[in-house]
């Protein structure tokens, strides 16, 4: 069902989304001008080739052939009929970008409704409200000085892209630089922050790639964001701590490395729950004098998908194909 907020632009959704009190600050409001969801936001209906076909390279095609036999012949004939999910540690392709147009298996998704939208892979981009609260509620930790965030469950890329736009007008805005199409000076991109995606999808992340390509060149070009295929439970322990951490997937337990991984002083926005149910999206502070402790707040009920294992979240989209086909 499409909230409230829905326009037939880019810049009439956001105007709605602040109009509804969803987008309270500048800086948010010009982040989520900056990034059109368009370019996110594949159009039309989910195709049930679309995971049969996964874009794997030769490399990557061997490492299936190499993965570990299952215990039963039943389960190794249906393995084998089965696509599987490319490694998620193969080295990422050079992104050979399914360009915006050609994206015709999506039919139905509108990039200005303000819904989640089925983007593949049994996955969804979250509805624009959602995705305002989250960005509001990280706002301040994006905009420190060189802040470090990590996106999990990155999909799209479009929080990704969102976080890296919203930390350089806070920079901006604290410089009293208005010219927003002006190249970054050296000197205040050695402050902007860096963001590091996540996805377990391998496919999604090459498009998160393509699309921020499209969107806002100058976040890949200058290394401002980043992006890796791998189970995002486990954080990235090589650019910890975090100043923010977002996890767009809900977890049943919000995950130790995770934990971890945040800033002392820092903020994460997970949303917590089973798959199905009842689902909160919390804000969990780590305390800056005591990091041992954290204080958890309660912001409100969502519904998203869970934070799982890739093999689990495969056979899922699977199955959602086969029960596609078969209502044909
Ligand atoms: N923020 C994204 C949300 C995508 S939906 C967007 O708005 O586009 C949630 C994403 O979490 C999916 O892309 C799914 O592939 C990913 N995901 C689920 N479990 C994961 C895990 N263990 N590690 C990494 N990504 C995961």
């Amino acid at each position: 069902m499409a909230w409230r907020a829905s326009g037939h632009t880019n810049a009439e959704l956001v105007h709605n989304l602040k109009r509804l009190g969803l987008i309270e600050s500048p800086v948010v409001e010009k982040a989520f001008l900056a990034v059109d969801r368009k370019y996110f936001v594949p159009v039309g209906r989910p195709a049930s080739v679309s995971l049969s076909t996964p874009s794997t390279s030769g490399q990557q095609q061997q490492q299936q052939q190499h993965m570990e036999p299952s215990a039963s012949a039943t389960a190794q004939v249906r393995e084998a009929s089965a696509p599987q999910p490319p490694a998620a540690n193969a080295p990422l392709s050079v992104f050979p970008g399914r360009q915006h147009e050609e994206r015709d298996e999506f039919a139905q998704n509108d990039p200005y409704e303000d819904s989640p939208q089925y983007i593949g892979y049994y996955a969804t981009i979250s509805a624009p409200h959602i995705q305002a609260m989250c960005a509001e509620l990280l706002r301040s930790h994006i905009g420190r000085p060189g802040a470090r965030v990590l996106d999990v469950g990155s999909g799209t890329g479009y929080l990704t892209a969102i976080f890296a736009k919203l930390g350089e007008f806070t920079l901006q805005l604290s410089d009293a630089t208005e010219d927003i199409a002006a190249p970054t000076p050296a000197t205040t991109r050695a402050l902007l922050p860096r963001v590091f995606g996540i996805d377990h999808v391998r496919p999604l992340v090459e498009a998160s790639l393509q699309n921020i390509r499209l969107s806002n060149p100058e976040l890949i070009d200058e290394q401002r964001v980043a992006f890796k295929a791998d189970d995002g439970r486990l954080g990235w322990p090589e650019y910890a701590p975090f100043d923010a951490i977002h996890v767009g997937a809900a977890a049943d337990v919000v995950p130790r490395a995770l934990l971890e991984q945040l800033k002392p002083g820092g903020r994460m926005v997970i949303p917590i729950g089973p798959e199905g149910g009842d689902q909160k999206l919390v804000a969990i502070d780590r305390d800056e004098t005591d990091p041992s402790k954290y204080i958890q707040k309660d912001i409100t009920g969502v519904r998203y998908v869970p934070l799982c294992d890739l093999a689990y979240q495969w056979q899922g989209a699977l199955n959602a194909d086969t029960e596609e086909e078969e209502k044909l």
